[in-house]
């Protein structure tokens, strides 16, 4: 790696924290207010199992054998390749992701109050609960600390609670994948989540205990952790689905040490709308997306093919065909459920309304169960050096440091 290339590394969090002083021009439309609990009952013939089915002994050896490490770490110089491509929405955010970065590290910094709060791990929860809500998060869950699924270059404290914050995107922007426009609403997303997550954090100092937040991309697998905590439940698109708004919100996490109580996994009938639906599967241009779930790492899954993901992701303004057509997303559960009672069928399948997009690569519009055709030019593109049997960072390679 080229000393250019190591010092920008070096110094990404330093011109981040330079960036936050720059004017805020990106006009970004405000955060959706905090979700009301999901109380919709579940049809019987949806359900299948809370979370996702695992095979516990299979999860600790795959995790002793083969850890999972952070994305931008394994592969530097596919990740300098994606920002390049990435200008069209990162320009614009660069900014306030800045701000995100910037609030993370001083909540990191910020000291816990030696008086230390008497309340029972069921007060806190609900104190914790009223709190994220006055800030603005969509909702928060609350999980056991998992080293199965941190990275081991991660930077932050690990505690043994994590809070998993969700902020919600712009509906409007999201309808607009894939588009930078689009992707931007993926970018404020986290900024508003790290600034949010690191005022959660802040809050639990002022109350006495040690809280630790974690910047974007993570240190760890996020959607496993909202999984854990009741959030949702994975869709065939791989992403976690909420039942209020799909996979359109971010997920954030901050560890600590309060008392607090931990939620467990829901089934909220996903699996079996996704089987009903697949309109990922039938949309994604490169048809990465499987139809069915395999064990994978433990976990019965949906797991893509990045190897035709990726090149897509990177080159199509951040694909995300698969959220796009997703109706959860697009309508939420509860309506999708009503409608399936009236008519048997999944709210919007077969419509361009949901099934529609625009190829940013060939500005074509595409309806339902069309794809455009994605060229060697893209799939191999040769500027795009990605060794994907890499599973370990290169030496001398660290991660993105968010905290220190
Ligand atoms: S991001 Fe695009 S290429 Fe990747 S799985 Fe989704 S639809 Fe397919
Ligand atoms: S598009 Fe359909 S199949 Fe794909 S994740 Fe969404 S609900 Fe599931």
């Amino acid at each position: 790696m080229s000393l250019g290339r190591r010092l920008r590394r070096r110094y990404q969090v330093k011109i981040l924290t330079v960036l936050r002083f720059l004017p805020d021009r990106s006009g970004a439309p405000p955060v959706p207010p905090p979700w009301d609990p999901f109380e919709r009952e579940i049809p019987e013939d949806l359900l299948t199992s809370p979370g996702e089915l695992r095979d516990p002994v299979e999860e600790e050896r795959i995790a002793r054998e083969e850890p999972l490490h952070e994305f931008f770490s394994v592969h530097p110089e596919a990740s300098e390749f994606i920002v390049a491509h990435g200008r069209g929405f990162l320009q614009s955010t660069f900014t306030r992701l800045a701000r995100g970065v910037h609030r993370i590290r001083r909540a990191t910094r910020f000291r816990p109050s030696p008086n230390r709060s008497p309340a029972s791990a069921a007060e806190m929860t609900s104190i914790l609960r009223l709190e994220a809500e006055r800030i603005g998060l969509s909702r928060i869950g609350i999980a056991p600390n998992d080293p199965k699924y941190t990275f081991p270059e991660s930077d932050a404290k690990q505690l043994p609670n994590v809070v998993v914050c969700l902020v919600e995107q712009d509906w409007e922007l999201t309808q607009m994948i894939p588009s930078d426009e689009a992707e931007k609403s993926a970018m404020y997303g986290y900024s508003e989540g790290m600034t949010r997550a690191a005022q959660l954090a802040e809050f639990l100092k002022r109350m006495g205990f040690d809280a630790a937040p974690q910047g974007f991309p993570g240190d760890a697998i996020t959607i496993h952790y909202g999984v854990a905590s009741g959030l949702g439940q994975l869709g065939l698109n791989g992403q976690l689905l909420t039942p209020e708004a799909g996979s359109r919100c971010r997920i954030l996490l901050l560890t600590t040490d309060a008392p607090l109580t931990h939620d467990s996994p829901v089934d909220y009938g996903l699996h079996k709308v996704c089987d009903e639906c697949k309109a990922c599967v039938r949309n994604c241009p490169v048809g990465a997306i499987p139809q069915t779930r395999r064990p994978y790492r433990g976990v019965v899954k949906s797991k893509l093919n990045t190897v035709r993901c990726l090149p897509v992701v990177a080159q199509a303004s951040g694909c995300a065909v698969c959220m796009k057509v997703c109706p959860v997303q697009r309508y939420g559960l509860e309506a999708i459920l009503d409608h399936r009672e009236q008519t048997g069928e999944i709210l919007g399948i077969g419509s361009d309304e949901l099934e529609g997009y625009d190829w940013p690569l060939d500005g074509r519009h595409y309806g339902p169960g069309e794809t455009p055709k994605v060229g060697d030019e893209v799939l191999n593109n040769p500027d795009l050096v990605f060794d994907f049997s890499r599973k370990e960072p290169p030496p001398g390679i660290g991660p993105i440091r968010f905290v220190g």
